[in-house]
């Protein structure tokens, strides 16, 4: 069988879908990179927003019309909204089975069953917590890999799904997390991203007294790999000893992603943030004077209940306060299921909503803006990680401040290190030429 499967939201779910694709490349199918070309479908979906979920209906409309055309071809729905709206998927026309997102290892059997004329079905028992280090990857980039270190959440933040959908925290051992990165080094992948909602969690619900800094220094030693990121860390559990891991070894991006979500008191209490905003910004003094080089980006959500002016300004001061390196924000919207929805009046109008959203996108254009202007005419290291999709002959990759990074004629150097003088810049993208190409950092392969 021949299938497509279409991601939607976090680098999890890219993850997950990488094993699903590898088990069913086992099972003897064949992954499409087009719909168009699919016997088999999957949408492995996001409930984190309303807007998200839309999206999902929408492309169901679109494969019910080419069902039309090819009514052979099978529809699968993974992810996320499974957990939330199972009896509405299954009873969506389009859809054959619904698969949970502590199941995706049992992929397989649901493409056995669809052979056997079963239909609307669902697969959600769940039996690949403990995710083995032998799972199959069907890996999409050549020399970047996610690498899930733990799954779950135990936070409960008022407004989220996801301790729900995805269940309690589960750190994977970390033998087999080893195991899988020197493989990967072993296959040539020299670039990792250690996946969780909360990495800094991990270990905690592991016997014995390995964190998730001890996982770090670990991961660090694994000859091969040059260069290690890390998403989400939650604010509270940021511990000092992975702030000095990530500013003393090289092999570290320089990167710490810090959901604040609101610069309001009142509201981060609302939301069960567990912080207030000295808190977070003593943490944010304490992450530039160990490492002064950190780029540090946030999630903001706007309009969430009761949000009044005053809150949404002090949002704003404490991005001036911080200017964060990055911003991702959405506005608030009602997740059924959660404490805020059963709790909270969603009174913040969508239009006000709106405004505040595009007010936080125009002050994060200007301040990556001058923070991209301050690069103009450096240079900087890049691992050349793909090809850009402007230009199918400029590579890119991220500077060690998480920066995008074109790189002009850099194509035929995938997977090695460049030095690369910026000369120019916007928002969210920096262009540079390459002064020299290296295999590994420090080592002078060759110069241009
Ligand atoms: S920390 Fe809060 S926002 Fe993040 S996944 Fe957990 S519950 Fe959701």
């Amino acid at each position: 069988m021949k299938v497509y499967i279409r991601t939607y939201g976090c680098q999890l779910n890219v993850n997950d879908t990488e094993i699903m694709l590898g088990i069913l490349e086992r099972y003897g199918h064949t992954v499409v990179n087009s719909i168009d070309d699919a016997d088999l479908i999957v949408l492995n979906t996001c409930a984190v927003r309303a807007k998200s979920e839309e999206k999902v209906y929408g492309k169901l409309g679109e494969i019910n019309r080419i069902k039309r055309v090819k009514p052979n071809i099978f529809v699968g729905i993974a992810g996320c909204m499974v957990e939330d709206k199972r009896e509405e998927l299954l009873s969506n026309d389009t859809v054959d089975f619904i698969i949970g997102t502590r199941a995706i290892t049992r992929i397989g059997e649901a493409v056995g069953r669809l052979q056997k004329g079963d239909r609307k079905f669902a697969i959600l028992d769940d039996l690949s917590d403990e995710l083995a280090g032998e799972l199959p990857f069907h890996r999409l980039d050549r020399y970047h890999a996610w690498v899930t270190i733990i799954r779950g959440c135990n936070k409960f933040c008022t407004y989220c799904i996801v301790p729900y959908t995805r269940g309690r925290e589960r750190s994977r051992p970390p033998g087999e997390i080893l195991k899988e990165i020197k493989q990967l080094a072993l296959s040539g992948y020299k670039e990792i991203t250690l996946l969780g909602q909360n990495v800094d969690s991990y270990g905690k619900d592991l016997s014995g007294n390995y964190r998730f800094s001890d996982l770090l220094e670990d991961v660090a030693r694994i000859d091969g790999v040059d260069r290690i990121w890390f998403l989400t860390s939650y604010p509270n559990d940021l511990e000092e000893r992975v702030i000095d891991i990530v500013s003393s070894n090289p092999k570290f991006g320089k990167l710490f992603h810090l959901p604040i979500q609101s610069g309001s008191d009142r509201i981060l209490k609302l939301m069960n943030r567990g912080y207030t905003v000295k808190q977070y910004l003593r943490l944010i003094d304490t992450v530039r004077r160990k490492c002064p080089n950190a780029a540090i980006t946030t999630d903001i959500i706007v309009g969430f209940p009761t949000e009044t002016a005053e809150d949404f300004e002090n949002t704003l001061k404490v991005m001036e306060t911080v200017r964060f390196n990055r911003v991702n924000v959405a506005a608030y919207s009602v997740r059924d299921g959660t404490y805020a929805a059963k709790h909270f009046e969603d009174d913040v109008p969508r239009s006000i909503k709106l405004k505040r959203l595009n007010e936080i996108l125009r002050r994060e254009r200007e301040i990556s803006l001058e923070r991209s202007e301050e690069l103009l005419n450096t240079s900087a290291w890049v691992f050349l990680r793909g090809r850009s999709e402007i230009d199918p002959r400029d590579a890119y990759g991220y500077t060690d401040q998480f920066k995008t990074l074109i790189v002009k004629d850099g194509v035929k150097f995938l997977g090695r290190w460049a030095r690369v003088k910026i000369i120019k810049v916007s928002s969210g993208l920096l262009w540079g030429e390459m002064e020299k190409v290296v295999e590994r950092r420090g080592e002078l392969v060759h110069t241009l």
